[in-house]
This record gives C-alpha cells, sequence and structure tokens, in this order.
C-alpha cells in the first residue's frame, strides 16, 4: 500500500514525464499521494440540467443539454477564435474558444446533441460561455446523478490539456489502482467518538462522492483531522513551553509598591487586578510565562504591561517592550517615562531613527545594568543588543511580528526570559485557538470607568457642511479633532493628493488665528512628524489631519472626534483601532465615518458594524466572517492556517472538538509512545519537524 502512494507521479497511467513535470511543478504534486490529497475545490451536482431561457447572470457553472446550430473560426491567424451557435427549444447561445480552435472545430459536430458544462458570462445582453466543457449528450449521461468534482488548475496547465477534467480522470485511474486502503492516522478511540468515517473512505469519497450526505462526511472527516493535527502540535506547545525553565520572580518591592502606591494616578479596574495576579503567578512559577493579553483598545494593557516590567525589575532583571511602529514606542516611551516620575529607574528608547552615538550608550548602559526598561521597535531584536540580565519581554500588537522575530529575542538571554504578548486588535476565539493556542491567555474585559462609549455616525459626502459646523462647535468647547485618510500603497500618489487636498480644505474651513492644523503623513520627514505629533499634543494645534500613521497607540485623551474619509476604504480592524484614539477622557466623543453613496456591500456591513457596536470582539468576528482568516493581519506568515478544507469562521464547532480530542489524546499519551499512536506520532514528527516535535520526549 504504502509503496503504491509513493509511487513518482509520472508513473501514473496518463501523466507520463511531460505532465509528470506539469503537476510537479504546476500544483505540487509530486506523488501517487499527494494527488490524492488534491482537493476538489468545489462540486457540480451533473443532474441539474439548466434551460438557456433560465440562465441568470449571477449562476455559476451549469449543464445545458443542446444542438450546434454553427460555426466559425472568426479573425486573423493569431488571434483567431472558434464561435460555436448553441440551442436548446428555449434559446440560443455563443460558445467560444481562443485556444485549441482548430482541434475542437474539426470535432465539433453540427447538428448532434451535445451537453456542455461551463459558466455563462452577460456579453451585449446574451449570455456566452467561454471555453465550455463540451460532450457528446450520449456520453454525458453516463457520469449523471454524481457531484463532479471541480479541481483547480492552473493556466499553464489548461493550455496543456490539463484541465479540471483531465485532472479528475487521472484521481479515478488512481483510485481505482487502490486495491488496499489508505491508513488511518487518528486513534480508534477518537473515530468512535467523534463518529468519524475512515481516512480511506473520506479520500476516496472526498473525490467521488455519491451524494451530498457522502460529501459532508468525507468533508468533516478531513476537516477534524487537519484541525485535530494542528491542536496536537499547539498543545504540545504549550506543555513544552509549561516545562521551560526561566527565572523565577519571587518578589514584589520597591519600584512596584512606590508606582502603585504614590504613581498611580486612579484605582486599577477589577480585569486588571485580576490580570495582574494571574502573570504574577506565572512569574513566580519557575517556568517560563507564554501570555497573551487580549483587550479592547484603552481597556489598560499598557499599563498592566507596565507593572509586570516592574515586577521585573523588583527581581534585578531587565525587560524590554516591542513595539511595532516608531511612532508608538515613542509614545510608549513618553508616558511610561511620565508614569515613572520619582522613580529611581533606568529607561532607554530604541528605534531605527536612534543616532549612531545614543545607540552606543544605549547599548552600554544595558550591559552594565542602568537600563531597566527598554523601550524600541523591531531595532532591538538586533543582535548587536545585549542585556545584561533580561527577563521579561513585553510584546505589542504581536500579530505584526514573525515567529521567528519573536523567538530572537529568546537568544538574549540565559533562560529563556518570560513573554508578554498584548493585541490591542482582538481575536476571534477559533482564530486564538489556532493562532495562539500555545499561550495562555488573559483578558481585560472591561473598561476604565467614567469612560463614555464613543458615538459612531456615518456620514455622506454631501453632508460635509454640516460636519464642519459641528466640528466647529467641539473645538470652540476646547476639544480636538482628527481627520483621518487611507493610504494604500498601491495608489499612494493619489491618496497623498487626497490627504494634502484635505488638509488646505481644512485649513480654509478652520482659519487661523483661532484654528491650527497639523498634517501628518509616513513620507514626511521624522522630525517633522515629531513635531506635528508634540504640537497635538500639547494641544497647540486643534486638527490634526492624517494618514493612519495615527492608527496605534497615540493617546490624546483631549480629542473627542474622529473623522474617517473615504472609510469605505479601511478595513473593520482598522476602523476599530482608529476609533480607539476618542473616547480617551471623560467627553462624549465621535467617530464619523465619511462615505460616497457608492458603497460595496461588503463596505457597507463593515460601516454599519461600526454604527452598531462598540465591542471589539463583536468586530472581529465579523470581520473574520468578511474577510476570511488568510486576510487578517499576520496570519498569512503564520503558516498554520493553510487548510485544505477547515475553514476557521465557519468549523467552529469541528475547531472546539479537535482541541477537546487532541487534550484527551495528550493526556492520556502525552509522548504518544503507545503502539496505537504510533501512526500519529509519525504523522505529527513528518508535518512539524522532529525538534518541536520531540523535544522532552
Ligand atoms: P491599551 O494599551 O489597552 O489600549 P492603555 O494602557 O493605553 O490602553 O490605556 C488607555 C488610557 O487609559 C491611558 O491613558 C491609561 O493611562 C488609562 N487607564 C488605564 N487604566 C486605567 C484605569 N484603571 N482607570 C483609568 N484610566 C486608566
Ligand atoms: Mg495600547
Amino acid at each position: 500500500m504504502n509503496d503504491y502512494l509513493v509511487t513518482p507521479i509520472e508513473f501514473l497511467k496518463g501523466v507520463g514525464p511531460k505532465r509528470g513535470e506539469l503537476l510537479r511543478k504546476e500544483i505540487n504534486v509530486f506523488s501517487f499521494e499527494d494527488l490524492l490529497n488534491y482537493l476538489p475545490f468545489r462540486y457540480v451536482d451533473k443532474s441539474n440540467y439548466v434551460k438557456i431561457n433560465e440562465l441568470k447572470s449571477e449562476s455559476t457553472y451549469v449543464l445545458i443539454q443542446g444542438k450546434i446550430l454553427s460555426k466559425e473560426v472568426v479573425g486573423a491567424k493569431f488571434k483567431s477564435r472558434l464561435v460555436v451557435r448553441f440551442a436548446d427549444e428555449t434559446g440560443e447561445i455563443d460558445l467560444v474558444w481562443f485556444k485549441g480552435v482548430k482541434w475542437i472545430n474539426e470535432n465539433l459536430k453540427i447538428g448532434e446533441d451535445y451537453v456542455i458544462f461551463g459558466k455563462p458570462t452577460l456579453f451585449n445582453k446574451s449570455y456566452n460561455f467561454t471555453h465550455p466543457e463540451i460532450d457528446l449528450a450520449s456520453e454525458a449521461k453516463l457520469q449523471k446523478e454524481s457531484l463532479f468534482p471541480m479541481y483547480n488548475t492552473t493556466e499553464t496547465m489548461k493550455n496543456k490539456g490539463l484541465t479540471s477534467k483531465a485532472v479528475s480522470k487521472l484521481m479515478q485511474t488512481l483510485l481505482e489502482g487502490m486495491y488496499s486502503p489508505v491508513p488511518e492516522i487518528l486513534p480508534e478511540s477518537v473515530l468512535q467518538k467523534y463518529q468519524l468515517i475512515s481516512r480511506d473512505s473520506a479520500l476516496r469519497l472526498i473525490h467521488y462522492p455519491k451524494n451530498q450526505d457522502e460529501l459532508v462526511r468525507a468533508q468533516n472527516r478531513i476537516k477534524f483531522e487537519e484541525l485535530f493535527l494542528l491542536q496536537m502540535r499547539v498543545l504540545k506547545q504549550k506543555t513544552q513551553h509549561k516545562l521551560e525553565k526561566s527565572y523565577v520572580f519571587s518578589k514584589v518591592g520597591e519600584n512596584f509598591n512606590h508606582f502603585y502606591k504614590e504613581n498611580l494616578p486612579f484605582t486599577l479596574t477589577d480585569a486588571q487586578k485580576r490580570v495582574v495576579k494571574e502573570i504574577r503567578k506565572d512569574l513566580g512559577s519557575g517556568f517560563q510565562m507564554n501570555r497573551l493579553l487580549q483587550g479592547d483598545v484603552g481597556s489598560g494593557k499598557t499599563l498592566v504591561a507596565l507593572m509586570t516590567m516592574l515586577i521585573a525589575a523588583d527581581n534585578g532583571f531587565q525587560s524590554c517592550l516591542m513595539a511595532p511602529t516608531e511612532i508608538l514606542a515613542q509614545q510608549h516611551f513618553k508616558s511610561i517615562q511620565k508614569f515613572l516620575t520619582g522613580l529611581d529607574i533606568g529607561i532607554g528608547l530604541l528605534t531605527g531613527s536612534t543616532k549612531t552615538k545614543e545607540r552606543r550608550e544605549l547599548h552600554e548602559s544595558l550591559q552594565n545594568g542602568t537600563i531597566k526598561i527598554l523601550i524600541g521597535t523591531h531595532a532591538l531584536i538586533e543582535d548587536t543588543v545585549q542585556f545584561q540580565k533580561l527577563g521579561l519581554c513585553v510584546i505589542d500588537e504581536q500579530h505584526r511580528f514573525g515567529v521567528a522575530q519573536r523567538s530572537k529575542l529568546w537568544a538574549k538571554s540565559q533562560f529563556p526570559p518570560h513573554i508578554l504578548v498584548m493585541t490591542a486588535t482582538p481575536i476571534p476565539r477559533t482564530l486564538a485557538m489556532t493562532l495562539y493556542g500555545d499561550l495562555d491567555t488573559s483578558v481585560i474585559d472591561e473598561l476604565p470607568p467614567n469612560r463614555r462609549p464613543v458615538q459612531t455616525l456615518h456620514r455622506y459626502d454631501n453632508s460635509r457642511l454640516k460636519l464642519y459646523e459641528f466640528i466647529k462647535q467641539e473645538l470652540r468647547k476646547g476639544r480636538q479633532v482628527y481627520v483621518v485618510y487611507p493610504l494604500i500603497k498601491e495608489s499612494e500618489k493619489l491618496d497623498l493628493k487626497d490627504l494634502e487636498e484635505g488638509y488646505f480644505t481644512m485649513c480654509a474651513e478652520f482659519p487661523r488665528p483661532e484654528f491650527q492644523v497639523s498634517i501628518l503623513h509616513g513620507k514626511m520627514p521624522q522630525t517633522e512628524k515629531d513635531l506635528g505629533m508634540k504640537l497635538f499634543v500639547e494641544n497647540k494645534t486643534q486638527i490634526m489631519v492624517s494618514t493612519t500613521v495615527i492608527e496605534v497607540g497615540v493617546d490624546v485623551p483631549n480629542a473627542t472626534v474622529m473623522v474617517i474619509e473615504n472609510a469605505e476604504r479601511f478595513g473593520l480592524s482598522q476602523l476599530h483601532q482608529l476609533r480607539g484614539r476618542v473616547g480617551r477622557g471623560a467627553e462624549q466623543s465621535y467617530c464619523i465615518l465619511m462615505s460616497s453613496h457608492k458603497l460595496s456591500s461588503d463596505a457597507r456591513q463593515r460601516i454599519d458594524t461600526m454604527v452598531k457596536t462598540n465591542d471589539g470582539f463583536k468586530i472581529a468576528e465579523v470581520d473574520l466572517q468578511l474577510r476570511g482568516p488568510g486576510d487578517i493581519q499576520g496570519t498569512q506568515q503564520s503558516g498554520t492556517l493553510n487548510f485544505k478544507l477547515a475553514d476557521l469562521t465557519k468549523d467552529e464547532r469541528i475547531i472546539r472538538a479537535a482541541r477537546v480530542a487532541a487534550g484527551l489524546v495528550l493526556d492520556e499519551d502525552p509522548n504518544l509512545s503507545q503502539p496505537r499512536h504510533q501512526k500519529l506520532n509519525h504523522t505529527l514528527r513528518k508535518m512539524f519537524g522532529e525538534t518541536v516535535w520531540s523535544k522532552i520526549s
């Protein structure tokens, strides 16, 4: 059996060296097993014929039975196309081929009964089919009554005749020659408990399901397997972290207490207190902390991080706080500096723009231990940055950091330092369970008291004058206003123009000396950016016109209005982040989403969601539904989400079941050393590598 599946693909009947090369190059199919695992992306119910007069513009793939009325090759030699007039008793359509014109033309017979299969497009008020599949009706009948698999193929494959249909033929050959069953990898107990069909059945049925019911059972089995294997890894990593020895922070001392009693200008929320307790427990355990701190924007995560760093200092250790952008690092630095007034604790700031001389001094103070807290960007993971005694790393908005970058931090310390990861963008539960399943989670689910929820409004461009009136009122109450423009790489120049025009309009509408307007965007020199920000923070300018560079972190409690221009061009999590910049003080704040009347349905849903709720977790759920996990920031590079079938937005139930199942297996047999787990063990090693999987076994 194994021999059969590992056979190189060119030895499959119908493949040969040329197609073999194509399959390897185009879709990574090297062996019989690879082909078996190349799953259909959809199924077409080939018993479902339609009539020509039933075609709709939103029809996907359809089957039509009819006759060829006429055919004609039009256009010059290299641009020629074959146009076939095709009719059933209800109407006529055109079938068009641009490729293989000669061959197809010779083989199609006028007057014969054919079945075509394809996707209609509307052209000049009538439908046509480009490159449909076409079979004699007598042959097509044979395939009736089954769900027909559709396989993704590349343009190159299609040009060489390796269409979806050809792949499905190869699959048939493969399955016909597969006499012994595909080996099972899931433990028997799991199969029984979750009533899953065998691996063998699933892989056979997924290619040729007889009906919907069979298809669903095959899909469920395969999804479960994917999610189960991932959860096995994630849980294994989690136990591994827990066995990783690290420094013990046994006491809470002078720094923490001084800060708590003298400097903290407010009382902690209950949620903050709970999280600090959870963290303290980790730090005292002797094992490495790996904790994810989730909390909505403004919930006070940074403060929790600061207190954690003070505990590190109390125990003689250094900490670092890594932020995703320069502006945010600076902001952290300044606010932490302010919070620590009167405490004898060295803090440093290291970013890409730190001057060489300063940098040298910083390096020295880090090595001799005068700096206790280092705040910075990516710059602080460079090899040249060495600590005397690094005990804790806080990573803000970690989803922008790659896993590899994170692990570089570990090398800076004798033991792996404690890790606290903060995410400002709430992550839906299912995604968190998969992406950060190896981390313990703390949630700050409460905002500081006296915060009024931000009111969010959607306004169209034609009510701009009213908007300016409203802004004027707020400004005259002494408040400040952000106006944010999108900046997207592809249209950077146009966007900058929009931004600048917006700036000039605001300057004209809000003239000096009564009002001052600042402009801020990523392309400005650092010194100008700093100045612009500083003026706004100090309330020397009242209106800040900017791109999303202010997205993260900036904290100006006096700002009460966030106007987002072209709101339809922003993603949900970005809109939520931006809204989080206001509502930081005690006054009522507003977020105004400006758009034109032309909105796609997704854009409308994003805007409606923002208007309806302030709850970051709800927003994250909608975001996941709209975009799919592949597009959620940072998940692309994680590589853990390349599922064949599983869908994090839809398979929550299976994810949970797989998590529980994986936990049970590991409880019973942590190293998977029992014979009944041999196959599973082998599979995991192959998938995730010996080092990850077998470190403790
Ligand atoms: P996050 O990092 O979660 O977005 P921050 O830590 O930046 O939130 O806190 C947002 C604002 O709320 C800051 O100005 C901070 O000083 C303030 N803050 C934090 N915790 C509290 C609290 N318990 N009570 C009142 N204000 C708080
Ligand atoms: Mg923050």
